[in-house]
């Protein structure tokens, strides 16, 4: 069969696979064209290699069935093996979302044929090549997907985020966490009543280690999503894992765009960030709650906690001011610097601190606030206000406002925390604090340092942190203490990095030796990869997801 006509739309790979079996076709496919058709029954695709038509599909709903943006599934009418199409480039994926749109709105009985099929129709009709080119440019690479993800986030962040989430260096941070990896695991394993013969979804699965556990724990499918290039890795390690790994179904893509077979019973996911609502994927957790959770269905984790503390920390406070020293330089090469020195401070003051806080320095009750990721809704995290009450124990200065968070995994047989609180064993994500510029002093013992916390959601998958504090006058009759501070929580300084490789390395090493049973025993294994890893690690970025 030779093509006749039709609408060119692209290059993408082909490779034949059972759609069920979910395992996409490994780099290398054979390339094909797409053309779109006009026949008398419908619109028709036309796979083709070498201008040969090796596949007509009528364009229906159930032939085509969308993975991810880049990935399309294609059933021929005949029956036998599906059809894998994955695009290479932009205009490939232009090409899968044209095929997708074209069969959706063919089953909505509405065919959305002005673009394309009106396109079809005048190729048909003999239009020559050059204006097939010009037709096909002017829809343009990139004209965006319209998922919810996409519509609320700067292309750039999201971009520069799936590069690093797409490195397997930054998930090997987040895996050598033992304290986090541990934990999931334990809290996965020891509730098999939530797991056996279940439909689970991985939000976010990165290198796929919580689908891999849940497939331990008797998975009957595992739906894993993964919008970075990382999920070629987790299609390759569940692979190689085949006793438990042939369960997973890697699918690339955004979890917002994407399509599964059917409703699931539980979703896992790693979704936290610093503050606990950093990086803004507790959203797509959520997403994935309302699209594909059964009612009744189990989220791990279950809900977050954020805890808010008042600290003293005279170094911090030292450490930061002095930064912007420099500029109060008058003389330098002859400029005089000086006025830059007050931008400058404010600049370093806007930074929140991550490292691993002293709970000494944490001088007041805490206040608590709890997301229930079963009930919560996005719109509660585009604005979180939280009231501050924080009763002073000693007289001091007041430097600010720590926080820390934790999760629940609420297992029908086991319960289990992640806490990344000061005092406990560190994690990844440490904890951060807002530094004020002007500290408040409490002079009286068991004053109350009130005000608040917001957090303003912004496109940036991050929040704008606004802090204010009030405390007392300092003395009789003089003014109530008031100070403000605005944060990025984008852009922390990361205060301490080699400790942590230090402390991991340390950690792991009593860990490693105990097999007494218990749940420490359980997370020896990571803990021990940790101690080999950290020096190998020592120097690279930290991650804080
Ligand atoms: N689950 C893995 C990785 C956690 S990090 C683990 O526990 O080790 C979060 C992962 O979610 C990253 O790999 C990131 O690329 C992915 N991710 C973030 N937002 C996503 C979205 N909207 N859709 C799909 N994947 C997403």
């Amino acid at each position: 069969m030779r093509s006749t006509g039709g609408l060119l739309l692209g290059t993408v790979g082909l490779s034949p696979l059972d759609a069920l079996n979910g395992a996409y076709p490994a780099p290398g496919d054979e390339a094909a064209t797409l053309r779109l058709q006009h026949t008398p029954g419908g619109l028709e695709l036309a796979v083709e290699q070498g201008g040969k038509a090796l596949h007509r599909l009528p364009l229906t709903a159930d032939a085509v069935w969308r993975a991810s943006e880049s990935v399309l599934m294609v059933r021929p009418p005949s029956g036998g093996s599906a059809l894998a199409l994955r695009a290479q480039d932009e205009q490939g994926r232009q090409a899968l979302k044209e095929v997708a749109d074209q069969a959706a709105s063919a089953a909505a009985g509405a065919p959305n044929l002005p673009a394309a099929a009106a396109a079809a129709r005048a190729q048909d009709a003999q239009q020559p090549a050059a204006a097939q080119q010009q037709q096909q440019q002017q829809q343009g690479p990139g004209s965006g997907s319209g998922n919810h993800f996409d519509s609320k986030t700067d292309k750039g962040s999201a971009d520069l985020y799936f590069h690093y989430y797409g490195c397997l260096q930054h998930q090997q941070n987040m895996l050598q966490d033992y304290i986090r990896t541990g934990t999931y695991y334990a809290a996965i394993t020891e509730n098999p009543q939530d797991f056996e013969g279940k439909v689970v979804m991985d939000v976010g699965c990165g290198s796929g280690i919580l689908s891999l556990f849940a497939a331990q724990a008797g998975a009957k499918v595992v739906y894993a999503v993964e919008a970075s290039d990382m999920a070629h890795h987790a299609r390759h390690l569940a692979a190689a894992n085949p006793g438990i790994g042939d369960r997973i179904r890697v699918l690339h893509g955004k979890v917002e765009e994407m399509e599964v077979p059917e409703k699931v019973d539980v979703l896992v996911s790693e979704p936290m960030g610093t503050l606990l609502v950093n990086e803004r994927m507790i959203e797509s957790y959520l997403y994935a709650r309302d699209k594909f959770l059964k009612p009744g269905g189990k989220m791990f984790p279950r809900l977050g906690r954020v805890h808010l503390c008042a600290f003293s920390d005279e170094a911090l406070y030292g450490e930061v001011a002095q930064k912007s020293a420099f500029f109060q330089n008058n003389a330098f090469y002859g400029v005089d610097l000086t006025p830059l020195h007050a931008p400058a401070t404010a600049g370093y003051f806007g930074q929140v601190v991550v490292d691993q806080l002293p709970p000494n320095v944490l001088v007041s009750n805490c206040v608590t606030q709890t997301f229930d990721f079963l009930t919560c809704s996005e719109a509660e995290l585009q604005h979180i206000r939280i009231p501050l009450s924080l009763q002073v124990a000693v007289p001091c200065p007041v430097h600010g406002v720590a926080s820390w968070f934790d999760v629940l995994f609420d297992g029908t047989q086991t319960q289990r925390w992640l806490s990344t609180a000061p005092g406990l064993p560190i994690t990844h994500w440490f904890q951060l604090r807002c530094l004020m510029e002007r500290p408040v002093v409490v002079a009286q013992p068991g004053a109350t340092v009130s005000g608040e916390l917001r957090l303003v959601a912004h496109n940036r998958q991050s929040y704008d942190v606004h802090v204010m504090l009030r405390a007392p006058p300092l003395t009789p009759g003089g003014p109530e203490q008031v100070s403000t501070g605005k944060f990025d929580l984008k852009e922390p300084y990361y205060r301490q990095q080699m400790q942590w490789m230090m402390q991991m390395a340390q950690a792991a090493a009593p860990a490693a030796a105990a097999d007494d049973g218990t749940a420490a025993a359980d997370v020896a294994p990571a803990a021990a990869a940790a101690l080999g890893a950290a020096g190998l690690a020592a120097g690279q970025q930290m991650d804080v997801s």
